[in-house]
């Protein structure tokens, strides 16, 4: 019997299905990969510029590959684009399933997420779509979206890159782009950068259009990697000079970037829940087992008040933060326009910033526990903990910080 909102038969189904994908086509990848001299999925070496091994990053794409042909990569994605179309409250169930089962090994590839396609992309033409979008969803081709810059994070409507109609080109509905971006995840390996940039200063949020730029276009370099305490070589600098964007790439209409960048934004924070949930449910799992086997004082360590209100409170919070981010997600399927509504409905803001906040605080302090669970153990470099912990530390701040979700749900609470 369904008991939980979004726990479809198709839900179940894909479940189903993912977890013979996880033993059948990922265990292969992971035992090849197992025998190079390349590193783990989630501890990868880097290159001599900082980069995730190739081989790290190719075991990834196989998977991505396999996982689009069984029909498993985007299920987030519109079944018109060839996705699953699955709600967020489904999406919930399916991603804590994956992130649960997957732990930190390269299942977590075959759920398209930044490097394959989202909501945003889907307003591309129907040209965009064939070359662009299509591939995405089939797991050929990578993308990255490219808002942040090296002075602009937050103050997204601060930024410098610009585009211009080319009226000296080819056609004078193409566009001349400029400029550079800055932390962003999948710089080095992407085949096509959903990028945003100012087309009509001073317009405010109608100041900015996306781009569907061709990573290998005339003009575009790939810059330095910026090495972060996640240590997965992924995050890079983008280049523009004077690169030139053929008008079908433009996603949606000249001005709806902010909109559009908010959308592919809002989507992150949504996927916190399944995400912690399924981590937060595999931390604990991890330190009940290691508190049933380490003995102090010739008793399993889980015999121990001050150890078992460890277990207690990450309990408490990995149930607090899964019950109200599928709370929060049933509530913005039901919004008009849904959760990737354009214009997006005034309530869906505040309900989008609540599953973020709520899921970064609670999974930081989950991580935390677990290491404390494992003691040494979990600080050892490259254990599950180790790893998750600094994870978890990053998770306050790409998305839009912890601080910035309080002001949006404040602005909710006080336009009613
Ligand atoms: C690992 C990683 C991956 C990333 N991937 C991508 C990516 O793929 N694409 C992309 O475009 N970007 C990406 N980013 C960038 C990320 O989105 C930004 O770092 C984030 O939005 C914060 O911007 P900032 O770093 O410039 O911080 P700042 O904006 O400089 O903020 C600094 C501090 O000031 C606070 N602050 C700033 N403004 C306000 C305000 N108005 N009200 C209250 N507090 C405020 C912040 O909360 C924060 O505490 C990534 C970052 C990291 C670390």
């Amino acid at each position: 019997m369904t008991t939980e909102a979004g726990l479809t038969a198709r839900v179940e189904h894909y479940r189903e299905r993912f977890a013979t994908f996880l033993t059948v086509e990922v265990g292969p990848v992971e035992e090849e990969l197992a025998r190079r001299d390349a590193g783990t999925p989630d501890n990868p070496h880097l290159d001599e510029a900082g980069r995730m091994h190739p081989a790290v990053w190719e075991a990834r794409r196989e998977v991505q590959r396999r996982s689009a042909k069984a029909g498993l990569y985007s299920p987030h994605v519109g079944e018109a684009s060839g996705g699953g179309g699955f709600s967020r409250a489904e999406m919930q169930h399916v991603e804590e399933f994956v992130y649960h089962r997957s732990g930190l090994g390269l299942g977590l590839a075959a759920l398209g997420w930044t490097e394959g396609a989202n909501a945003a992309i889907e307003h591309c033409s129907s040209a965009a779509r064939e070359h662009w979008l299509d591939p995405l969803v089939a797991g050929e081709i990578t993308a990255a979206f490219a808002n942040t810059e090296i002075s602009v994070g937050t103050d997204v409507l601060a930024m410098e890159t610009h585009a211009h109609r080319d009226v000296a080109g080819r056609s004078d509905s193409d566009w001349v782009l400029n400029g550079a971006k800055a932390w962003i995840t999948n710089a080095h390996f992407a085949d096509v950068l959903q990028v945003t940039a100012v087309t009509e200063p001073g317009a405010g949020t109608r100041s900015l259009t996306m781009f569907l730029v061709d990573a290998d276009a005339p003009g575009v370099t790939r810059g330095r990697d910026i090495p972060t305490m996640l240590n997965d070589g992924l995050t890079g600098e983008l280049h523009f000079d004077d690169v030139r964007i053929p008008a079908e790439d433009v996603v949606g209409e000249p001005g709806d970037g902010f909109s559009l960048a908010m959308a592919w934004i809002n989507w992150r924070r949504m996927c916190r829940g399944g995400m912690c949930a399924g981590w937060g449910a595999w931390l604990l799992e991890r330190a009940v087992n290691r508190a049933r086997v380490r003995t102090s004082g010739g008793k399993p360590i889980a015999e121990l008040q001050a150890v078992q209100h460890l277990l207690a409170d990450m309990d408490a919070d990995v149930y607090a933060a899964r019950a109200a981010s599928l709370h929060a997600q049933v509530e913005l399927d039901a919004l008009p326009g849904g959760a990737y509504g354009m214009p997006l409905a005034p309530e869906a803001p505040r309900l989008m910033s609540l599953i973020k906040v709520v899921n970064d605080e609670a999974f930081f302090r989950v991580a935390d526990r677990a290491v404390q669970v494992h003691g040494g153990t979990g600080l050892r470099s490259g254990s599950p903990e180790e790893k998750l912990f600094r994870l978890a530390r990053n998770l306050k701040i790409p998305a839009g910080t912890v601080e910035i979700q309080r002001n949006a749900i404040a602005r909710g609470l006080l336009r009613r």
